[in-house]
């Protein structure tokens, strides 16, 4: 058995729709921009420049509708609802047309923002990390397999406190899924594990401690988290 000096960290893992089993999770790569009104809302060119991307920690997954606490150093945590995609089969150089071929399966996520940090950072031309990579700043829904899912349509809905905040159609997505995944696995090897987050539809705003936040992407499932 090995020896690690400090315990060596937990596996991450996203629970399965109907399933005891848990799909592991390596990385977790964020697109940004990747709907035009919300390119717009925040100030940008919504062009179909090439995607860019980020990414947060394995574990800064919050799953089983757990709740999420509120995070420190800000006054302004942002919702952003968006499709998640999970990679099951790795590659480099992925051809669009293989692409759907690497997703295990998809589930709804929020990708949540402390966007005053990320504002600064902007300004600066500092690194996003601390704005979008914090601890619990990645609340998922149960995966549901590939099979069966067409991931080029669909409604995707955010609901606070009831009232809906955002709602779009994944046809909207400005990088759809497959090229979104070809594009990824030229600038990295993807792996089994991998999960992708793939951008917001427009409508982000803040939310305050005693929120309800509840996401549902129509057909593949829902995400629910409590800010506390
Ligand atoms: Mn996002």
């Amino acid at each position: 058995m090995t020896d690690y000096v400090v315990p060596p960290p937990a596996i991450s893992a996203v629970p399965i729709m109907g399933s005891s089993q848990l799909f592991p999770v390596r990385r977790i790569f964020c697109v940004g921009r990747n709907y035009a009104e919300h390119a717009i809302e925040m100030g940008s060119d919504p062009t179909r420049e090439p995607p860019f991307y980020f990414t947060k920690p394995a574990d800064a997954l919050v799953i089983n509708d757990g709740d999420m606490p509120y995070p420190s150093m800000s006054k302004s945590l942002h919702y952003e609802m968006e499709l998640v995609v999970a990679i099951g089969t790795g590659g480099v150089n992925i051809a669009v047309a293989d692409a759907l071929k690497h997703a295990w399966g998809y589930c709804a996520g929020l990708d949540m923002t402390r966007r005053d940090i990320q504002n600064e950072a902007k300004k600066t031309g500092r690194p996003w990390d601390m704005g979008k990579g914090f601890d619990h700043s990645a609340p998922m829904g149960a995966l549901v397999p590939a099979a069966g899912i067409d991931p080029a349509r669909g409604l995707i809905e955010l609901k606070v406190n009831g009232k809906v905040v955002q709602s779009s159609d994944l046809s909207k997505l400005i990088w759809s899924v497959p090229e979104v995944i070809s594009n990824l696995s030229h600038l990295v090897r993807l792996a089994p594990g991998d999960l992708i987050m793939t951008g917001t539809p427009e409508g982000v705003a803040a939310v305050v401690k005693g929120d309800l936040l509840e996401g549902v992407v129509a057909g593949v499932g829902t995400v629910r988290t409590r800010i506390v």
